[in-house]
């Protein structure tokens, strides 16, 4: 049996409330989603991005209140991007990542 953490029912409700507005993009709908709209933060930056589930643009952070003044209150999805080493040891002591090649005219 999974552990289930204690949810906020006003909390819950709030967020159902919010689930009205988000919206999956169409066809025709533009999504920004690569960097903030107000700088070039990336979700690589620190804090990576949010984007707002019902205009689709993405805001870092420091630009997010923005969005929030002017739209009001919205859901977001949090973005982070982290960089992983692909040069880890399997337990067996083999490089992860690394393919055997065979040699040729030897
Ligand atoms: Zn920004």
């Amino acid at each position: 049996m999974a552990a289930t953490a204690a949810v906020d029912e006003a909390a819950l409700a709030a967020v159902r409330g919010l689930m009205r507005a988000a919206r999956v993009p169409g066809h025709f709908d533009k999504v920004y989603k690569e960097e903030c709209m107000f700088c070039f933060a990336s979700n690589e930056s620190p804090g990576g991005l949010f984007i707002n589930l019902s205009t689709h643009q993405a805001f870092d952070a420091e630009h997010l209140p923005l969005d929030q003044q002017r739209g009001g209150p919205a859901l977001y999805l949090h973005q982070q991007a982290r960089k992983v080493s692909q040069r880890r040891l399997t337990p067996s002591g083999s490089w992860r990542g690394m393919k055997p090649v065979q040699a040729v005219g030897t």
